[in-house]
């Protein structure tokens, strides 16, 4: 058969260098003038490619339609993708949260080993080409129109990405091009993106590590996660703020705008029971009655933050620490435990690591990812509306989605 695949990211690699090695003609159109571009940057560079975790995990770690992924995610464990590459000729290693990156630490060797992997098995890749048009005859995909040429087709793999990070090539193209054949698309908003909060100023490059940080929307309790978070001029970021930003789609507008009244709550000390911290507190009063309340908490927290916590509690900054109240000390333990910043949203869209949204599933078979409603059309990666958490679960998607497609058609 003939297969056109949209995008040489990697998704489409992964689907254009199987179609050919199982015998089919296949011609990858990619708009950028070279593979992977968007892979490339992935894990600072160095490509965390998949997680060497089982299927049960995986799917754990997966946010937006674990259930549909269940069959691919057999079909290409980590494990298979994990062997698929070292047989490639790229040596992966394993590091903290079983994130897998080739040895090298060189993203390019992931993306010159898939590439190598389409064309030496006969893909043709046109670069600098950009798909316009999907045609159809009687319900059957018939070709593609670039800006360049016709392509007649029997196969057409839509694998255009996303729609964060769009200097990479991810600009939306793949919901336009399945909704013009009758696909709905979950409108697409930005996950694993930063938060925008108010309250951080004088904060910007402080990272907090072991803290306990949970988003409160509504006066509910919408996630909370522990680990190491940062600010931002603008908010907050690092990893759990990241997994958290995940979390929140259903108390945000398409803009990623909080609808409710949100507020992010940090624990600075979650090891620390109240009674605990009180009593530390009372320690380091005793030790030093004369400092004033500000140096008093430098013992217990960066500096920094010091002031933030002191007008979440209503303790004058050069109040005598002997000075302080048991009721002040109170609120100053609520304030260490559970520090607030009001949200505003998630940043940009074209900031986040993945998208959320996409092409509806219901509409995708997700044995071989055909489309239920165009038949020849497949659709594969981050174009569909699943996405995960940070740890090398995207791509793994984008692989395991695209090795659906290679063998239904093998
Ligand atoms: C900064 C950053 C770091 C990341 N790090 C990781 C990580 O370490 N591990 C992980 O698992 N995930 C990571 N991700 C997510 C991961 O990169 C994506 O989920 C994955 O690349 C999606 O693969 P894809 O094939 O669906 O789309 P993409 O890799 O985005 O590829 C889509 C391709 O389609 C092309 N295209 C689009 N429209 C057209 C058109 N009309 N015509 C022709 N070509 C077109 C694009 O140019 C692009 O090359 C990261 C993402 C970012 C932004």
């Amino acid at each position: 058969m003939k297969a056109v695949v949209i995008g040489a990211g990697a998704s489409g690699l992964m689907c254009a260098g199987g179609l050919a090695e199982a015998g089919h003609e296949v011609v990858v159109i990619e708009k950028n003038d070279r593979p992977g571009k968007k892979l490339f940057i992935t894990g600072k560079g160095r490509c965390n490619l998949t997680n060497a975790c089982d299927v049960r995990t995986f799917l754990d770690n997966v946010v937006t339609n674990r259930k549909f992924l269940t069959s691919a995610i057999y079909g290409f464990t980590p494990a298979d993708c994990m062997e698929f590459f070292e047989k490639l000729g790229v040596r992966l290693k394993v590091e903290r949260g079983d994130r897998v990156f080739p040895v090298s630490d060189k993203s390019g060797d992931i993306v010159k080993a898939l590439e190598k992997y389409a064309l030496s098995n006969g893909a043709e890749i046109r670069y600098c080409e950009s798909a316009k048009d999907i045609k159809c005859d009687q319900g059957r995909v018939s070709a593609v129109a670039t800006d360049k040429d016709v392509y007649p087709c029997d196969v057409v793999v839509i694998a255009c990405g996303g729609v964060t990070y769009p200097v990479t090539g991810s600009t939306g193209d793949g919901y336009r091009l399945a909704k013009k054949l009758g696909h709905r698309i979950v409108a697409p908003s930005a996950a694993l993106v930063p938060l925008l909060a108010k309250g951080v100023d004088g904060l910007q490059g402080l990272s907090l590590k072991n803290v306990s940080a949970e988003v409160v929307a509504d006066e509910k309790s919408v996630a909370s996660q522990f680990g190491e978070m940062l600010f931002t001029h603008n908010g907050v970021s690092g990893p759990i703020i990241l997994t958290l930003s995940s979390l929140v789609g259903a108390y945000c507008d398409e803009k990623g705008a909080f609808v409710k009244t949100a507020f992010l709550k940090v624990d600075l000390k979650p090891a620390l029971d109240r009674d605990t911290l009180d009593a530390r507190i009372l320690r380091e009063i005793n030790s030093t009655p004369k400092v004033s309340a500000k140096t008093l908490l430098y013992t217990l927290m960066p500096r920094a933050l010091a002031p933030v916590v002191l007008a979440q509690c209503d303790i004058r900054e050069d109040v005598k620490a002997c000075e302080i109240s048991k009721k002040q000390r109170e609120s100053l333990v609520s304030a260490v435990k559970g520090l607030k910043f009001p949200l505003t949203g998630k940043d940009k869209i074209e900031f986040g690591i993945v998208t959320q949204g996409g092409v509806d599933v219901s509409q995708i078979n997700p044995k071989d990812m055909q489309s239920r409603t165009v038949a020849g059309l497949y659709i594969v990666g981050e174009t569909l509306d699943v996405d995960a958490f940070t740890g090398g679960f995207n791509l793994q998607i984008a692989f395991c989605t695209a090795r659906a497609v290679v063998r239904a058609l093998s």
